[in-house]
């Protein structure tokens, strides 16, 4: 449903396949063209104090722990020159973007870093590195606390895209949260864009991004549209020449589906009964009443609210919208003496009242 909505309110709608999927080719960019200094700073707001680090669940994957860098490595695939101290990772200038040895798609994942201290530089130049989801979707690290750069590289901002909705940055040193939750892009079977990147980010326990589509990988200079790319790919960190520290990195794996019903399910054929038939039914049972509306039946659940009961035999129904049933008591004339009903594990004996 939020593609078919996505693609109603957007321009980019090019294709229809089908009735089912709905291909756009574009997310409407962003007005304002990227780092533009004129885009208004969002204002700050002092995050709250936070127990850190933060534990994590128990099915997450540690991805570091503070001991060691056995999950990581360098884009290349060697060894990263990183450097593990003091229970974090720091980003070594020059030795390159850090990458997860796994692969994910759709994560939670949390992060806690600190920008370095003593302060140095200014800009984009002070406490920069950034979190990639899938090596290609950034979000940016930066030393934000009384540091003006533009509004869509800040910290916490999509890099070049969404700047963050308020400034929750702590000072320089101190150990800062990110809790990122991201959606990746799906691509139909011919490179087409079906959902694009969606990003949640809560920072030092604010929110900052809320569900922001990307309209294609996070780029300076330039924007560049989606490119279709595996389900999973790993997450980098970047080295952008700043000795900013990283600690207690874990994420969790998010189920892409729900679960879909079995397809025999709701399969239960309906039958038809006659309208004489059905009269019979028609009364009060405990607090619920029975009534005939033309050819069915229905009930009243819950309080003036009649519901359709669709008959499966003449003593079996069912809601039509609800995994709800109702089983009448019928006598050797075949007139209706109670019901039970039967919602949510629940089971609600009623007497036929008249
Ligand atoms: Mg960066």
């Amino acid at each position: 449903m939020s593609t078919l909505h996505r693609t109603l309110t957007a321009p980019g709608l090019v294709l229809l396949v089908g009735t089912l999927f709905i291909v756009t080719d574009a997310v409407a960019q962003s007005a304002w063209k990227q780092h533009d200094m004129n885009r208004p700073r969002p204002s700050v707001v002092a995050p709250p104090a936070q127990s850190l680090p933060v534990p994590a669940p128990a099915d997450a994957l540690v991805l570091f722990d503070g001991s060691d860098l056995s999950q990581w490595e360098a884009t290349d695939g060697t060894p990263t020159r990183w450097e593990v101290a003091d229970g974090a990772m720091i980003s070594v200038a020059g030795a390159g973007y850090i990458q997860t040895k796994q692969a994910f798609g759709d994560v939670q994942l949390h992060v806690e870093w600190a920008a370095p201290v003593p302060v140095q530089g200014s800009s984009q130049g002070r406490g920069n590195s950034g979190v990639f989801l899938m090596g290609l979707y950034e979000v940016q690290v930066l030393d934000s606390y009384e540091n003006e750069t533009y509004a869509d590289g800040q910290a916490a901002a999509i890099y070049g895209q969404y700047p963050p909705l308020v400034n929750a940055a702590r000072p320089p040193g101190e150990w800062q949260t990110y809790d990122i939750f991201f959606r990746r892009p799906r691509f139909n079977t011919s490179g087409g864009l079906l959902e694009p990147a969606r990003l949640t980010v809560v920072h030092n326990g604010i929110v900052v991004q809320n569900n922001a589509e990307l309209w294609g990988p996070t780029n300076w200079l330039q924007s560049l549209p989606y490119e279709p790319h595996p389900d999973k790919l790993p997450l980098a960190i970047q080295d952008h020449g700043n000795p900013v520290r990283y600690r207690n990195i874990w994420v969790r794996e998010l189920p892409e589906h729900y679960p879909q019903p079995p397809a025999d399910a709701y399969s239960e054929a309906a039958v038809t009964l006659s309208t004489e038939t059905l009269d019979r039914y028609v009364g009060k049972y405990g607090v619920w009443e029975v009534r005939r509306e033309s050819d069915r039946l229905q009930m009243n659940f819950y309080g003036p609210l009649f519901l359709d009961l669709i008959p499966h035999s003449p003593t079996r129904f069912s809601l039509k919208h609800t995994a709800g049933t109702v089983e009448f008591d019928l006598d050797a004339d075949g007139s209706p003496t109670g019901a039970t009903f039967y919602l949510g594990g629940s089971t609600y004996p009623v007497k036929k009242i008249n």
